[in-house]
């Protein structure tokens, strides 16, 4: 029988790349990590301290339905953000999820249904790329949300994983912006814009389905329909496969990241704009990419009319 490492008498149940646990003791090293990651260790920086009451932006799949359970069982004060795309069965099975998590923790949660907000799905919306122009939607809503309703940080479920894919495209890309840019808090930089936080950046994918599976999370396993994904796909594969080969390469390979950041140079402040529409804040003048989504659609229904 193979022990736990920690309180080495029950069986590990749990053995991942890096550690091996039973799974009581998995949870207790679990919620350690994310606690570090609140209290701002290796950052220099606290994520949030428990007097704030933090806006959890949950999609429904496993990641982010395990941070919202981990915040709450640490005793923080969450209220949960669900955008529904209106991308079919999946959207609604998504908002399920979300809704009854809520309700069987008697937790606050706001939705946002993109059809009846805006009139329009996300397919709608989007003119040729669906991912993309669902990162824009949900970028911008749940900061407008958050804003709006007064919270002064948003949580976000990324992982270690989803950050070393990040790390990667950006650095085989030489994206230098983006690289300055990336980071598991980022500051607020408008009077608008609030602050985001991703306190999972120290767990593994592969850790959230183990917490999920001891918990007895319910999450939605399809991934979306009108996701490609390729690209961050195939970078989440290849680190995985060297993370088999060499345990905890992930891990060395962000915090390496962090550490070294001061490398890729400082990120170059300017000065943003309030949209013309809505008043957000926005690097273009006149509209901002969201309202000019917008915009483009309508205009594209009304052609679709006279036809
Ligand atoms: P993704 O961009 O799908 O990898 O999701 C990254 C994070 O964004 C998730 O962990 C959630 O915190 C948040 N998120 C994604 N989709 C939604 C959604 N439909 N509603 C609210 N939050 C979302
Ligand atoms: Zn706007």
């Amino acid at each position: 029988m193979k022990v736990c490492k920690r309180c080495r008498k029950k069986e590990a149940d749990v053995i991942l790349s890096a550690v091996r646990f039973c799974d009581s003791c998995f949870i207790e090293y679990f919620e350690r990590q994310v606690q570090r990651a609140i209290d701002g260790e290796k950052l220099g920086v606290r994520m949030f301290s428990r007097d704030v009451r933090i806006l959890m932006a949950v999609s429904g799949g496993k990641d982010s339905m395990t941070l919202w359970n981990v915040l709450d069982d640490l005793g923080y004060e969450t209220c949960g953000l669900h955008i529904d795309l209106g991308i079919d069965e999946y959207s609604e099975a998504s908002r399920a999820v979300v809704e009854s998590f809520a309700a069987s923790k008697n937790l606050d949660l706001i939705v946002v249904d993109l059809r009846k907000e805006f009139g329009k799905s996300l397919m709608e919306l989007a003119v040729r790329d669906a991912c993309s122009a669902c990162g824009l939607v949900k970028r911008y809503l749940m900061n407008k949300v958050a804003y709006e309703e007064g919270f002064s940080v948003l949580a976000t479920g990324h992982t270690l994983d989803d950050e070393c894919a990040t790390l990667l495209g950006n650095l085989t890309r030489w994206n230098l912006e983006f690289l300055q840019r990336q980071h598991p808090i980022l500051e607020s930089t408008h009077p608008k814009l609030v602050r985001k936080v991703k306190p999972l950046f120290r767990i593994s994918d592969e850790e959230t389905a183990v917490y999920a599976r001891i918990k007895q999370l319910d999450f939605v396993r399809e991934k979306c329909p009108l996701a490609s994904g390729a690209t961050s796909l195939s970078y989440k594969k290849a680190l995985n496969e060297l993370e088999r080969r060499h345990p905890g390469l992930k891990k060395a390979f962000y915090l390496g990241f962090l550490k070294n950041k001061a490398l890729f140079g400082e990120q170059e402040g300017f000065e943003l704009k309030e949209c013309e529409a809505c008043g957000m804040p926005t690097a273009n003048v006149g509209l901002c990419a969201f309202c000019k989504l917008l915009e483009r659609s309508k205009r594209r229904h009304g052609e679709g009319e006279q036809n």
